[in-house]
């Protein structure tokens, strides 16, 4: 195990996000490298993300799906603790050790390939579902669903990471809240203030939107729901969410991948897919499906 973060040593730095700084580092005696994140509380109390230590608590509970990122140690106030991370740059307030994704994000690999053939998709969406159906089986729901957030290993595994702005839902239903996640990847009833503002919606359909957009966007290689000469600001995505037709769905894709996301990108929560009806689905029930193999080759072979 990881016991002191004095043995980290710092490689290089793989991402910042409104949480903080994701660094490789090197554990000497294992000889193998981990992604640290550091918090600071200060850069944390902004109010759009919660408490830093309920990121801490929910990690420290979904440690046994391999479809979430592991993390194999919290530290606490390791200001004064680590005198070597000191030096070489790293501070704050919270880390959390995680396991390695030696393929970065899916918002790395649409950079690189900018668009994704049909069996990597299906990889990606049966692996988040996997991922959400054990999650919201443990009553959290993730809420920041988008390609930033989903991580490859060198094994074309893909994982559910970041639960910086998580919630763990106390009954079926809950108060909507809006000030979560990021806007381009939320579900209408998250906007449609005037329409759900009072009342509770199903907070674990707000995910399964969020997946849909993401696969089309793998897809078409832009965000979908609004025009690629369009500015995504917050108005434009939130009538385009809410109000928008506009679902520009590629005459090339089979059936199969357009009733899927059809049923992800379902406006009305009440009627939109669950992700146990999703993962009966027939576009993540292909043999190709089953193979991490296909996500491997494209992203570590191309
Ligand atoms: P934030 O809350 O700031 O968005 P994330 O946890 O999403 O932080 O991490 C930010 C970025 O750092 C990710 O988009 C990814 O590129 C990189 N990253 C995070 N965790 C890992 C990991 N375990 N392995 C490899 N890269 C990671
Ligand atoms: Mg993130």
């Amino acid at each position: 195990g990881i016991r002191s973060l004095l043995d980290l040593e710092k490689v290089a730095v793989l991402g910042h996000g409104n949480g903080g700084i994701v660094y490789k580092v090197h554990h000497k005696k294992n000889n193998s490298f981990y992604a640290l994140k550091v918090l600071n509380f200060d850069r944390n109390g902004i109010g759009f993300r919660q408490p830093p230590t309920l990121e801490a608590e929910i990690l420290k509970r979904v440690v046994d799906s391999p479809y979430i990122v592991r993390c194999h140690a919290v530290f606490y106030d390791h200001a004064n603790v680590t005198p070597t991370l000191q030096t070489k740059g790293v501070s704050g307030d919270l880390s959390f050790v995680m396991e390695y994704m030696e393929g970065g994000s899916l918002h790395d690999i649409l950079q690189q390939h900018r668009r994704l053939p049909e069996e990597v998709i299906c990889v990606l969406a049966k692996s988040v579902l996997e991922g959400l159906n054990y999650l919201h089986g443990m009553n959290i729901v993730h809420r920041d669903i988008k390609p930033s957030n989903l991580l490859v290993n060198e094994k074309g595994e893909v994982k559910i990471a970041d639960f910086g702005v998580s919630h763990v839902v106390e009954g079926r239903f809950e108060a909507n809240d809006m000030n979560a996640g990021t806007c381009a990847y939320m579900s209408p009833e998250r906007f449609d203030l005037e329409r759900w503002g009072g009342e509770n919606v199903d907070e674990f359909v707000g995910d399964v939107w969020s997946l849909g957009v993401v696969m089309l966007e793998c897809l078409l290689g832009h965000f979908p729901l609004i025009g690629p000469q369009q500015r995504p600001d917050w108005a434009t995505l939130m009538c385009a969410i809410c109000f928008g037709e506009r679902l520009e769905m590629p005459e090339k894709a089979s059936e199969e991948f357009q009733s899927f996301v059809r049923r992800c990108l379902e406006k009305d929560w009440r009627k939109r897919g669950t992700v146990l009806e999703l993962l009966k689905h027939p576009f993540v029930k292909r043999n190709s499906c089953c193979s991490n193999k296909v996500m491997r080759d494209y992203v570590l072979c191309r």
